[in-house]
């Protein structure tokens, strides 16, 4: 599950963060085959976002669910899409959109990222090399798009499937789409490998590794990427347990982050990536 950040309904964006267990009990109630559904409230809020990445082992399968959205007035037609892949050894990926703003040197960018996001994150674990085909549909605008995927090995190939916003600043969505894939590789490679963590230790090293693959494949790290919201009253334990995590992911780099902008060859931007190394060691460690 990752942030949805929103500068104008920010207590509706937390609403949209599913936890990962969160998810799971939504599955439960309704039945084995049954849909994660976002109340139309918050697809319709602006610029909202949220994200959640499931897996399920049945002998020798592995079974992955993932669900993303991103809110806005229009429901965006996925008719006519364009698509644009890349690969970096075993991994690969696909950039899908409709929007002729959307250019295919764009998305041949964009690729890269959710590529570099992704191999940051696995480095870490790299014995964990099911094969997989990262996919990431850019939504333009105030459109909204949800998508749900469901995807298996070892008969198939892992297909995670997130939605991002193409937003006129290329920084900020390079930002976003690098924090996308690096925290729901996160969720991923935890389940894949069945290692056993609270969904708080599991949350922070999300957040945490959103932030360390910004700051190792674009060479920056942008506060505003740091901001967290506060939760909603009523919301499940899950969802506060993750709205928490990011808000001591936030606190823990707060004062290290002191400028608008880090950069990783600066005495910060060491300071950073020695943290994660550490967290990001100790988290892979066998059970
Ligand atoms: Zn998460």
């Amino acid at each position: 599950m990752r942030a949805c950040r929103s500068n104008i309904v920010r207590t509706l964006a937390y609403l949209a963060r599913f936890g990962a267990r969160g998810v799971l009990l939504v599955l439960m109630a309704v039945g084995p085959v049954a849909c994660v559904s976002v109340p139309q409230s918050l697809l319709v809020a602006s610029d909202a976002e949220g994200a959640a990445t499931q897996v399920w082992h049945f002998g020798g399968f592995a079974i992955v669910r993932t669900d993303s959205f991103v809110s806005g007035k229009v429901e965006e037609n996925w008719e006519h899409t364009a698509h644009q892949n890349c690969a970096d050894g075993p991994v690969r990926a696909q950039v899908s959109w409709v929007d002729s703003r959307i250019s295919r040197e764009d998305a041949t960018e964009a690729c890269k990222w959710v590529i570099s996001a992704v191999q940051y994150t696995y480095s870490y674990s790299p014995e964990t090399v099911p094969l997989r085909e990262y996919r990431l549909d850019l939504v333009t605008g105030d459109k909204r798009h949800k998508t749900s995927r469901w995807s298996w090995t070892p008969l198939g190939t892992l297909q995670p499937r997130y939605v991002a916003r193409w937003r006129p600043e290329e920084s900020r969505t390079r930002a976003d789409i690098v924090d996308l894939f690096a925290h729901e590789s996160i969720h991923l490679l935890t389940r894949l490998r069945t290692l056993r963590k609270t969904i708080e230790t599991e949350e922070q090293t999300a957040y945490l590794t959103g932030a360390c693959a910004q700051l190792q494949t674009t060479g920056t790290l942008d506060k505003r990427q740091l901001r967290r919201a506060a939760l909603v009253e009523n919301a499940s334990s899950e969802l506060h347990a993750s709205s928490a995590a990011g808000m001591r992911v936030s606190e823990m780099l707060g004062p290290i982050v002191s400028d608008d902008l880090v950069y990783l060859n600066s005495q910060n931007g060491r300071q950073i990536t020695h943290l994660c190394t550490q967290s990001l060691t100790a988290y892979f460690k066998p059970n």
